[in-house]
């Protein structure tokens, strides 16, 4: 009973029920929230506030191990996790993030989970959904146009144009706009000068949108950050153009959270996409804070791997948040862990054990990560049909002699009834947990130190290497007063080092820092390290080209 129906095709046929009516489960009405068409609805700033007086719930971070280029279903567990979790009877809540055009379009498809396991409406959320993407694209070019006017009209501020570090942003990749140049054309266009585009889920209105914890949270972070340089060197914010309240009033409904349905009727937070690998993502602090206040487990996620985004999620997101995670799934998949021991992307769906005992050390090191920071957890094996009985039991016997908890999923196919193992297992081990929640890193210790404590251990290198622009920039942050703030890796999602061909667990490797940004706004410093592009390009066959739209709207693949 093998299902070869898309992603697409079983959204399609999914039956939808009114959003008033799933938000009744949470204990809302329709007053509680705002519609945006019949299945889709925002909460309201009352609503939320009238939330506060309600107990915590527990939240539950999904995180994988090293991704392949294939996506290893951390979405689609995310989802089928919490649709079990609501079979078992219990008040569950998904939280996930929006999806960005960039992979849309570009190599990957839709980001609603997959098969039995997805949000729904699943064209609508991998489309324009509720706007919030391009209010907040076009915030970030509200304010490069603020800051190119400003220079055009006296530059009072005496902004150095060689020295502006703000960009503008499309939520698409396009290596064509990484490095541009604007205002040519003579005295009337303005002032030319070098810019680039970072895509919007790169953006620190992103991150400030998705850390915010409300409005004016959300004004206060957006006026710290930082756009250019002066001629004295000394940072200009926009609190100094004095455009934040024009930023926060185009954000005002992009901030509150978006609730929609899984594909069996379990309510679900789609709010804010930051990208795990370039930005800290999770989704937004107002959806995850709500959503603990309105059920008893809240499944979330961390984008790419637990060396990107749980890690960020515990570093970055709780404190911005403050809450403690209650335990963690580690999502691993046969076919990626024999990619992680050498197997070639053509031949996954062939049996090759010894691949798969070389590439458990990939787990391994994600399942150490997570001991570290004190968090129970349980591995999911998130399975494929092309997965062998003998490798599904190699990799069950293997967990089972290191005592690590297990349980082998089945949610793509089957949807909540294939997360039962999974939620049971998970509820043993969050009963039975002491709770000892721990930071890898404090936030009084130097930038430098740490980045190598995250170096050291979460990704298990040696040590860490800057470059001379990153040394110098090091020193400068420490004297504008940014040193206390928790730090942001962006590193390729494929290896732990920074060298994406470096699969498995690759040891005594150094991490090459060549740039530091600040996001003062956002509240961390971000590390660029070895190639990592804050604007991503298209592949040879982007997913764009299988496409389409009948004439009567119904998309086509868009996965
Ligand atoms: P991630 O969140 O790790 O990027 P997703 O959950 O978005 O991954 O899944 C990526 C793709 O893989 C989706 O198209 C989904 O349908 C597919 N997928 C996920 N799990 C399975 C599975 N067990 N069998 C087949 N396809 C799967």
């Amino acid at each position: 009973q093998i299902d070869i129906k898309s992603d697409i095709e079983i959204a399609q046929d999914a039956k939808l029920k009114p959003i008033k009516k799933i938000v009744s489960k949470l204990g809302l009405s329709e007053d509680d929230i705002e519609l945006y068409g019949k299945y889709k609805a925002k909460l309201t700033y009352e609503t939320i506030e009238g939330l506060k007086k309600n107990k915590d719930g527990k939240v539950i971070l999904v995180t994988s191990i090293n991704p392949t280029p294939a996506g290893e279903g951390k979405s689609t567990v995310t989802v089928g996790l919490g649709d079990a979790l609501t079979k078992l009877g219990k008040k569950a809540l998904i939280a996930i993030r929006e999806p960005s055009l960039g992979p849309t379009m570009g190599i990957k498809g839709g980001a609603t989970g997959g098969g039995y396991a997805q949000v729904l409406p699943m064209e609508e959320i991998n489309l324009h959904f509720t706007g919030d993407f391009h209010a907040i694209t076009t915030a970030n070019n509200a304010l490069a146009a603020l800051i190119d006017n400003h220079i055009h009209q006296g530059n009072e501020m005496q902004i150095d144009t060689r020295r502006i570090v703000w960009k503008r942003s499309l939520d698409l990749n396009d290596r064509a706009l990484r490095q541009v140049v604007v205002g040519l054309g003579g005295p009337s266009q303005g002032v030319p000068r070098e810019d680039g585009f970072d895509i919007t889920v790169a953006s620190e209105i992103m991150a400030v949108l998705c850390l915010a914890t409300d409005l004016l949270d959300l004004k206060r972070r957006l006026s710290q950050m930082v756009v250019a340089y002066n001629l004295h060197k000394e940072p200009v914010t926009v609190k100094d153009l004095g455009v934040e309240g024009a930023l926060t009033l185009l954000l005002k409904d992009a901030l509150r959270p978006n609730i929609v349905q899984t594909i069996e009727h379990t309510p679900a937070f789609v709010h804010g996409g930051p990208f795990a690998n370039i930005a800290h993502g999770c989704n937004s602090v107002m959806a995850t804070n709500a959503a603990i206040k309105l059920a008893d487990y809240i499944v979330t996620e961390g984008g790419f791997g637990a060396d990107l985004g749980a890690e960020k999620f515990l570093h970055i997101k709780t404190r911005a948040a403050n809450f403690k995670p209650e335990a963690v799934v580690i999502v691993a998949t046969i076919r990626a862990l024999k990619m992680h021991g050498g197997q070639k992307k053509a031949d996954l769906h062939m049996e090759n054990i010894k691949a798969l005992q070389g590439g458990l050390q990939n787990l391994q090191k994600h399942i150490e990560t997570i001991q570290a920071f004190g968090l129970p957890y349980v591995v999911a094996i998130n399975r494929f049909v092309s997965d062998t009985n003998e490798e599904v039991m190699e990799l069950m016997n293997w967990c089972k002699k290191h005592e690590y908890p297990v349980a082998l999923t089945d949610v793509w196919a089957k949807g909540g009834e294939g997360g039962i193992e999974l939620a049971e297992k998970l509820l043993e081990v969050i009963n039975k947990s002491e709770g000892q929640f721990n930071y890898l890193y404090s936030l009084d210790l130097p930038i430098d130190e740490k980045i190598r404590r995250i170096v050291q251990k979460v990704y298990g290198g040696k040590d860490v290497e800057f470059s001379g622009k990153a040394m110098k920039q090091l020193a400068d942050f420490e004297r504008f007063g940014w040193g206390q703030l928790p730090v942001c890796m962006a590193k390729t999602q494929y290896s732990l080092s920074d060298d994406p061909q470096q699969l498995g667990r690759p040891e005594n490797f150094t991490i090459h820092v060549r740039e530091l940004k600040p996001k003062i706004g956002a509240g961390f410093i971000v590390a660029l390290t070895g190639d990592v592009m804050t604007m991503p390009g298209l592949p040879k066959k982007p997913a764009a080209n299988l496409m389409d739209v009948d004439e009567c709207g119904k998309a086509k693949g868009l996965f």
